[in-house]
């Protein structure tokens, strides 16, 4: 009991030293923003099953979703660097995904995907057909019982079977929840020494912030800050983002967190968010996310959250958006 008082006191202490030093410091530029198609090459993701699905691949409208989004950025805010994890069909696992965010010092990860879920199987009626059934009878007493069967036709209903689509649709955003024990607060401490982390100390504090040793009790804590400083900000800029979907014509599904399953959210020393763009199984979404004005429509609200976001991280606001933030 003792021993995890004084923990708690010396951790409150630290976090109480460091979060000053944090709330000191002059506001942070957004230098790199990390783009990634999710998917890719071997890794379809969803495919359009539904009937008369456009049978597209996830893995290709992500592509074509994320370059337009890059090309955005560049325009738009041409002072920042912007790096698409692929440009091309290629297959990379989310350990390589991390790898260049992180390896790029990103200050944002932006994960573009598309949604699908369980299709439900239909049946329709296509016709009739005859068929030959046996009507069983039995002849006969005893030992001499005999089994007869008498052919007859019969007309039955001939049916087909087809998968349907899904009615959901709408884009939703996805944050990492961030826990004591999340592979988010492992991502930050491998960062060790980082002095591009998302934290810079007051200017003239000299190089302090460079020597964390993240093993030691007080440096665990810190992490923990930073995970909670990136959840702040993954969580801001997912809000911005499903703002900015609200202003079209498609439903904004709004922002959850999940504890497991976007692993490469939590695998990034950066605030990162997944957008779900849309349902490939549902066949509005589907056009919409093949057709290069949705793709376009979907880039522009995505690169018009991130320059809201980037200002008011700045400190600005600029861009006539005047949004409340949490
Ligand atoms: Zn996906």
């Amino acid at each position: 009991m003792m021993k995890l008082k004084y923990f708690l006191c010396f951790s409150a202490s630290i976090l109480f030293v460091f979060t000053s030093a944090v709330f000191a410091q002059t506001p942070k530029k957004l230098k790199t923003i990390i783009v990634d198609a999710g998917h890719g090459g071997t890794d379809y993701g969803a495919v359009g099953q539904y009937e008369n699905s456009l049978r597209s691949n996830e893995k290709d409208v992500t592509l074509a979703i994320s370059l337009k989004l890059v090309e955005e950025l560049k325009k738009k805010l041409p002072d920042v660097n912007t790096i698409p994890t692929r440009t091309s069909d290629i297959y990379q696992s989310p350990t390589e995904k991390a790898k260049i965010a992180n390896q790029n010092n990103g200050d944002l990860f932006i994960c573009i995907h598309a949604d699908s879920g369980p299709l439900k199987t239909g049946k329709r009626q296509t016709g009739s057909h005859t068929v030959t059934r046996y009507k069983i009878t039995y002849v006969g007493k005893g030992k001499k019982k005999k089994k007869v069967s008498t052919p007859y036709q019969t007309v039955e209903p001939t049916y087909e079977y087809y998968k349907m689509p899904l009615s959901r649709s709408g884009t939703s955003v996805w944050i990492f929840a961030a826990h004591k024990t999340s592979d988010k607060l492992k991502a930050i401490m491998k960062d060790e020494g980082n002095d591009e982390a998302d934290f810079e100390l007051e200017a003239g504090s000299d190089s302090t912030q460079t020597g964390i040793d993240f093993s030691t009790p007080e440096g665990r804590a810190i992490a923990q800050v930073y995970a909670k400083r990136y959840q702040e900000k993954s969580d801001r800029l997912a809000t911005i983002i499903n703002e900015e979907v609200e202003k079209t014509s498609r439903p904004a599904l709004g922002v959850s967190q999940r504890q497991k399953g976007i692993w490469v959210l939590q695998a990034t020393n950066m605030p990162a968010v997944l957008i779900e763009t849309g349902f490939i199984n549902n066949p509005e979404d589907e056009a919409y996310l093949n057709d290069p004005k949705g793709q376009q429509e979907l880039a522009e609200t995505i690169a018009a959250a991130i320059i809201r976001y980037k200002n008011q991280m700045e400190g600005q606001h600029g861009n006539g958006n005047t949004s409340s933030s949490k």
